[in-house]
């Protein structure tokens, strides 16, 4: 079948299995042509909870082609019926262990539910059964909802706390400016992101894989957040995500001192379009001023080149953290040079003028590229088998 686009809200419903393929092939490529790490004290077996996109499937890549690390990953996707492609995770995942297979690595994925007890379990019996121990553990979930061990259903929320707040938003439909009013969220709707987001679940990989007997002597655990500039504050870091992340903080602290032989750390990443940062209201505008600010600057990541510099340049490396102990891989992205201008271009922004001040293109482009569309050397006019 001949596989278009089809782009719905911030969501794209189809994915070409070709261009999922290239995508990751390329983002190996980038890693390999760093380098592989230096240290002798590098991972070897690694657990990526959230493997398949985003932030996940990069840092799986980069430790995997990086270090030379074997990898097992955790992931929540849809395979194909035959009548619908399956989605953009399902074909990257494919593509990411047919590349690490033919390096020499191991890699297996886990298709399931990662907060449920059935999918820790057989995470760990797959550990038993390949990997014997394992010595690092990248937390990259993003995820609507959650169903905890007793059996409630959360779901999240992306609002305010407090005030209710409106701003600039671009609507990703015809790429115009309106303004968002967010409401702020009751404190059920808190918790529940708490729950979904926050650092429970964390916490619970953490013991069950301590329990197992399948952590290293030294193990390092990373889990990610975001911080950004004033502008997003009232969405992001002081809103119901940030009150989530405030407690993954709290988790790192938790694991830090339950177990001794793991150290947990948080990274604090730029922002990007992701099939998670599209759903955030005001954010998309945010992210193409800076994009378009990073670019001109030569200062612009994308997720592998943001893992790429993670796993090797500074986790290994305990000094390199700020005073909250946080890694931050959005030093480019705060500097002073790059948000004065993106504050400034946020005041100025208009229908007439977001063109020119706003990365629209790029947006677009790391959207469908998302999805492995309008990837460089793919022959979209191509019959392809979506299973
Ligand atoms: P993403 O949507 O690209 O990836 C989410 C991953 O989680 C996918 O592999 C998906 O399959 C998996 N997943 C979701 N629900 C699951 C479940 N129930 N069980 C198993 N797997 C499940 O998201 P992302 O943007 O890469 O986000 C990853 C982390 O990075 C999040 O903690 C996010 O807050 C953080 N972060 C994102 C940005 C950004 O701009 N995108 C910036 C800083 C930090």
């Amino acid at each position: 079948m001949v596989v278009e686009p089809r782009v719905k809200d911030f969501i794209c419903t189809t994915a070409h299995p070709v261009g999922c393929a290239q995508n990751v092939k390329n983002q190996i490529e980038y890693v390999k042509s760093k380098g592989a790490v230096k240290s002798d004290n590098a991972p070897k077996k690694v657990l990526v909870i959230g493997a398949s996109t985003g932030y996940g499937l990069a840092s799986r890549i980069a430790v995997a082609f990086g270090y030379g690390a074997d990898t097992l990953g955790v992931m929540f996707e849809k395979e194909s019926n035959g009548r619908r492609t399956a989605t953009a995770g399902f074909y990257n995942n494919r593509a990411f262990e047919e590349e690490a297979h033919k390096a020499g690595l191991y890699a297996k994925s886990i298709n399931g539910d990662a907060f449920s007890v059935e999918i820790k379990e057989q995470v760990i019996e797959t550990i038993k059964a390949d990997m014997g121990k394992i010595d690092m553990i990248v937390y990259s979930l993003a995820a609507p909802r959650r169903t905890t061990p007793d059996g409630t259903k959360y779901t999240s929320v992306l609002k305010t706390v407090g005030e209710e707040y409106t701003n600039k938003t671009l609507v990703l439909k015809d790429n115009t400016i309106t303004d968002a009013h967010i409401t702020a969220a009751n404190d059920d709707e808190i918790n529940a992101t708490i729950k979904v987001m926050g650092g429970e679940d964390w916490i619970d990989w953490m013991q069950a894989l301590s329990d197992a007997g399948v952590l290293a002597d030294n193990v390092i655990t990373v889990a990610y957040s975001y911080i950004g500039p004033k502008i997003t504050f009232p969405i992001y870091a002081e809103g119901s995500i940030g009150q989530a992340k405030k407690d993954l903080y709290k988790s790192a602290d938790i694991i830090n001192e339950k177990f001794p032989n793991i150290k947990a750390k948080i990274a604090i990443n730029k922002a990007l379009v992701t099939q998670s940062s599209a759903a955030i209201p005001i954010v998309p505008l945010y992210i193409t001023l800076l994009y378009k600010v990073m670019k001109e600057k030569g200062l612009h990541e994308g997720c592998i080149e943001q893992m790429q510099r993670l796993f090797m340049d500074k986790i290994l490396d305990d000094t390199q953290v700020d005073d909250n102990g946080f890694i931050r891989m959005d030093d480019w992205e705060m500097r002073d040079d790059v948000q004065e201008v993106v504050a400034e271009h946020w005041d100025t922004v208009n229908n007439d003028n977001v063109k020119d001040i706003a990365d629209i293109d790029g947006y677009w482009e790391d959207f469908y590229n998302m999805f492995g569309f309008k990837i460089d050397g793919v022959d979209y006019s191509a019959d392809v088998d979506i299973m």
